[in-house]
This record gives C-alpha cells, sequence and structure tokens, in this order.
C-alpha cells in the first residue's frame, strides 16, 4: 500500500524551507500532498492562494509524486478524504515544538489512523519563516533567495 502523506501549512508564501521538507519527505513517503490551507487564525492572506498554488505546482512539476491542494476543512479530514496516514509537520525551534505538539495531539484525538511526522528544519533554513518573508517583500526587499520560484 502506498505511504500517503500530507504537508498541511497556510504557505503564505511558500519558502525554501518547506520545499526543502517536501523533498526529504520524498525519501519516506510514495505521495507528497502539499495542502494549502485558509488558518483560521491567519485569514487574511498577503499572497494570493491561487497565485501561491499555480507556483508550487510548477515546482514540483517534473515530480508526479508531489501533488498540491487547497482546501478549507479540517486537516484530519482532509487526511481520511486522502487516504493519508501521515502529517507532515516542519521544526525550526521550541516555539514550533510548542505549537506542533498540541495540534498533533489533537490530530491523532480527532483521527487515531494519523500519524504526525515531524522533520527538524535543515541549519540554513532555520530561521526562514514566512512571517519574516512577508515583510521583507512588503517592503520591497529581494526576497527571491528564500522562495523556489519567482514572484
Ligand atoms: P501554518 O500556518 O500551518 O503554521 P506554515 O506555512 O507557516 O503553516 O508552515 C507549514 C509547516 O512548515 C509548519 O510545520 C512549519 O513549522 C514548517 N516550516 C515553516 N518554515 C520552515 C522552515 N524554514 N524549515 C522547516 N520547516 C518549516
Amino acid at each position: 500500500m502506498d505511504k500517503i502523506a500530507i504537508f498541511p501549512g497556510s504557505f503564505d508564501p511558500y519558502t525554501m524551507g518547506h520545499h526543502d521538507i517536501v523533498l526529504r519527505s520524498l525519501d519516506l513517503f510514495d505521495q507528497v500532498i502539499i495542502g494549502v490551507g485558509y488558518n483560521s487564525t491567519k485569514k487574511n492572506r498577503y499572497f494570493d492562494i491561487d497565485l501561491m498554488v499555480e507556483k508550487i505546482e510548477g515546482v514540483y512539476r517534473a515530480i508526479p509524486r508531489v501533488k498540491v491542494i487547497v482546501y478549507n476543512e479540517l486537516t484530519s479530514t482532509l487526511a481520511k478524504k486522502h487516504d493519508a496516514g501521515f502529517l507532515i509537520r516542519g521544526l525550526r525551534n521550541t516555539t514550533d515544538f510548542e505549537y506542533e505538539n498540541t495540534i498533533s495531539q489533537m490530530n491523532r484525538y480527532l483521527n487515531d489512523d494519523l500519524e504526525t511526522v515531524f522533520l527538524i528544519t535543515s541549519p540554513q533554513y532555520a530561521s526562514i519563516s514566512s512571517t519574516i518573508i512577508r515583510e521583507v517583500h512588503r517592503y520591497g526587499g529581494n526576497v527571491s533567495e528564500f522562495l523556489p520560484y519567482d514572484i
């Protein structure tokens, strides 16, 4: 049976840090589904969701084992729909850990067939966050080095 994993996030924008997590996940899973979601606490996106999906699809055009979808529901429900047994999340620091720990406990409660797999950030991407990239972009800074596509 294929090992299917979902990598959910806001991806506002999708960064080299996210890209690194997906490339490493391809060594662990048969299929990786990138789920671009509307996070209830981050309702107003900076980058348009359709644009972001188009950009992410472009990055993985030559890798059919990666799919990109938009979703607006519980991640645990999304996983069931796609027969995904795994959720992938990235960890940069203890702040990420505290947040991810509670989410993963809840996801496990909601869907006990779902295992969250955490990948520790690669050191060169440890300080990249979507938040900081949005801020730099907003004020006209060059962020191209931190994104796996042109924007
Ligand atoms: P969310 O809004 O769900 O936190 P994000 O788009 O901010 O979504 O991040 C999605 C996932 O990617 C999270 O698990 C986050 O910790 C992880 N992530 C973000 N940036 C990096 C990075 N530079 N290295 C590794 N993981 C990262």
